[in-house]
């Protein structure tokens, strides 16, 4: 990626002290970008990520937001802006999962699943655009007003038994996406979705830590390894970027054939 690429854009990326979060936060900024890197716990990794960013010689900072909380996602924003003058990308990355069988999963489990990684998603999304359209276009700076990047999965189209209340956020995911591409993009406002597919993080650490795991999970990727975050977070700056301006709408998956449906390469 040219390092100018973002240069003089301001970015929020959610979750951004741990895996894929972490390492887009990270590119941004190796891009040129100004990066909010927001946590919920673990301040010590998040200044770490901000430490890293500062070393391409762009401003970042730390802060603390639970992305499921309206207000807490209203300040994150509206101190953004405070402190970096504007906003022009918002990477909805933040998630997590509480695996259940249906029959044992609670409410609980379920609430907060959609809380974070759908409603958290709707939340960022909002505040990011009022900013957006507030700014309009900025043409030295990009051809957008504004990206918003929502983190999505393959399982917004692959079904997950065991984990019906992630899989559900992420099909929510790709619609919300949908949507406000249409209501959006006459404001000139970019809304687009990355789905990776399995990669090396911590929230997925069981499915490839050990020799066994990892040679079930290369079963159902054609391209035959796993990806690393930097995968996605390679993507994440394309994607943020006026190379794809005219991409609007899309969910770039982002899974080495995962959603080729590889079970069906000798059978079906
Ligand atoms: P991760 O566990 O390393 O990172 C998730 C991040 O979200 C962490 O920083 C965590 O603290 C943060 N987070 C959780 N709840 C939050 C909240 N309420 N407010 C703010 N931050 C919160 O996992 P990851 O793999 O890097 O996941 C990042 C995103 O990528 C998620 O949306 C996940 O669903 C998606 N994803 C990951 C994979 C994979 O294979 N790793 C595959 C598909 C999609």
């Amino acid at each position: 990626m040219p390092a100018d690429l973002l240069k003089g854009q301001k970015a929020v990326v959610t979750g951004a002290n741990s895996g894929i979060g972490m390492a887009t936060a990270v590119a941004l900024g190796r891009a040129g970008a100004d990066v909010v890197v927001n946590y919920v716990a673990g301040a010590d990794d998040a200044g770490e990520v901000v430490e890293r960013i500062r070393g391409f010689g762009v401003r970042a900072y730390a802060h603390e937001a639970d992305v499921s909380d309206e207000d807490q996602v209203v300040e994150m924003v509206a101190r953004a802006v405070r402190e970096l003058g504007t906003v022009d990308i918002m990477v909805a990355n933040a998630g997590l999962q509480r695996d259940s069988p249906l029959t044992g999963m609670t409410l609980a489990q379920w609430q907060k699943v959609i809380d974070v990684n759908l409603t958290g998603q709707f939340l960022c999304a909002r505040e990011a655009a009022k900013e957006f359209m507030r700014r309009g276009v900025v043409p030295e700076v990009s051809r957008a007003a504004g990206k918003i990047i929502c983190m999505s999965s393959v399982h917004q189209i692959i079904p997950w038994a065991g984990h019906v209340n992630y899989a559900s956020s992420k099909g929510g995911v790709g619609m919300l996406m949908q949507t406000l591409a249409q209501e959006l993009a006459p404001h000139r406002i970019r809304v687009n979705a990355v789905a990776p597919g399995a990669i090396r993080t911590p929230i997925n650490t069981s499915a490839w830590n050990t020799p066994q795991a990892e040679a079930e999970l290369l079963k159902l990727i054609p391209y035959g390894r796993v990806g690393d975050p930097d995968d996605i977070a390679d993507a994440v700056v394309a994607v943020a970027s006026d190379l794809l301006d005219y991409v609007v709408g899309t969910t770039l998956y982002v899974d080495g054939g995962m959603t080729l449906f590889p079970g069906f390469a000798t059978g079906g």
